[in-house]
């Protein structure tokens, strides 16, 4: 899962990225994690997978993770290719979902690009240079549907949804906030509009707002903008994120404590980014290893398989399965979860939930 962080200039990006790149140092042992110089890779914490650990007294525990796109430089215009604009553009295209750092904090010694600290303005600038980018799309989508209407009267349906999105657009909202029915919803998806990507809007405060249980006025504002169009809001430091990052577990939850937080930031955008992609995990475990998956909900058991290896989906038999809690029902042994009759077989149609054991049966 790739996610992209942007804002504007100043606001705490490269501070968040930094702490994302440093707590996933450890990281290099991901299969897929690139060294990419803008690209950081956060592990996805899990209880469940420690527990499977200490049963299998298993070798090695390999989390999932989700890898975080340092999109820097978008600034006001680049939708009309000033700065680097529209490569920057092009990176956000490629990325599930936007993770959009905005400042809450005062701090005199930092300067902001618009000379004032005005949450709702920053969303704004680059919320539109996504909607400029999109409108372009739109444009020459619609011409073409227009041209090609003359051949086919089918397309009407089509060209009317793009007229729709394009007049939500022109009023400066993202195709994201737009009520649509679930046809509609299809045919806008495929479209890949830039603001019709999912959000989480990360409000920078200050090092000793981090713990307040209150929002300060930035960051409710920002709440009340991200409710109408449905996204996410988590509330964070960066500075704080950074230091977090340097510590191990241990250090970490004691650091927190004294603070008086609950949960660090990068475990808060993880847990936003599961719930806003709509991800579950689902576990393998053994004595070599215990490890991790993510899959989108909804997604069923080749294709799950297919996360572990291609061969697994392509000669998918079936799976053995059973609930992480039913599982500990029986101390965490399978041969026990076994005799009691509690290990499922499942067909390729077997939607995978979160939590599941998998041990896939394939052909070779
Ligand atoms: P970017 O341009 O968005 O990547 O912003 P940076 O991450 O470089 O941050 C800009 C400045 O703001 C740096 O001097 C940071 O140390 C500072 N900064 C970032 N986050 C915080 C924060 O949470 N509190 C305070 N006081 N300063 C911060």
């Amino acid at each position: 899962m790739k996610l992209g962080i942007v804002g504007l200039p100043n606001v705490g990006k490269s501070t968040l990225f930094n702490a994302i790149t440093k707590a996933g140092a450890e990281s290099a042992n991901y299969p897929f994690c690139t060294i990419e110089p803008n690209v950081g890779v956060v592990a996805v914490p899990d209880e469940r997978l420690n527990v499977l650990g200490k049963v299998y007294n298993t070798k090695k525990i390999v989390q999932t993770a989700i890898e975080f796109y340092d999109i820097a430089g978008l600034v006001k215009g680049a939708s009309k290719g000033e700065g680097l604009g529209n490569k920057f553009l092009g990176h956000i295209r490629e990325v599930e979902a936007i993770v959009h750092v905005v400042r809450c904090f005062e701090d005199s010694n930092i300067v902001h690009v618009d000379g004032k600290i005005d949450p709702l303005n920053d969303i704004e600038t680059i919320n539109l240079e996504l909607i400029f980018s999109d409108l372009e799309l739109l444009d020459r989508r619609i011409q073409k549907t227009q041209k090609n209407l003359k051949g086919d009267k089918s397309l009407q349906k089509e060209l009317d949804i793009l007229n729709k999105v394009h007049a939500f657009l022109e009023t400066g909202k993202s195709a994201r906030a737009m009520e649509l029915d679930d046809d509609e919803r299809e045919f806008v998806k495929s479209l890949d509009l830039l603001s019709f990507k999912p959000v989480i809007y990360a409000a920078n405060v200050s090092e000793d707002e981090a713990a307040g249980a209150e929002d300060n006025d930035m960051v409710k504002q920002v709440r009340e903008f991200a409710a109408t169009e449905g996204s996410d809001v988590i509330v964070i430091c960066a500075r704080l994120e950074e230091e977090i990052s340097q510590l191990d577990d241990e250090e970490k939850a004691m650091f927190l404590e004294e603070l008086g937080i609950k949960e660090s930031g990068l475990d808060k955008l993880v847990k936003a980014s599961y719930r806003l992609l709509n991800l579950i995990s689902f576990l393998t475990a053994g004595e070599q290893e215990c490890r991790a998956w993510t899959i989108i909900n909804g997604t069923k058991a080749p294709q799950a398989a297919g996360k572990i290896h291609s061969d697994f989906e392509k000669g998918f038999i079936r799976a053995e399965t059973i609930a992480y809690d039913k599982l500990m029902e029986c101390d965490g042994s399978l041969a026990t979860a076994r005799e009691k009759g509690l290990i499922r077989s499942e067909g390729k149609d077997y939607v995978v939930k979160d939590g599941d054991v998998m041990n896939f049966l394939f052909n070779v």
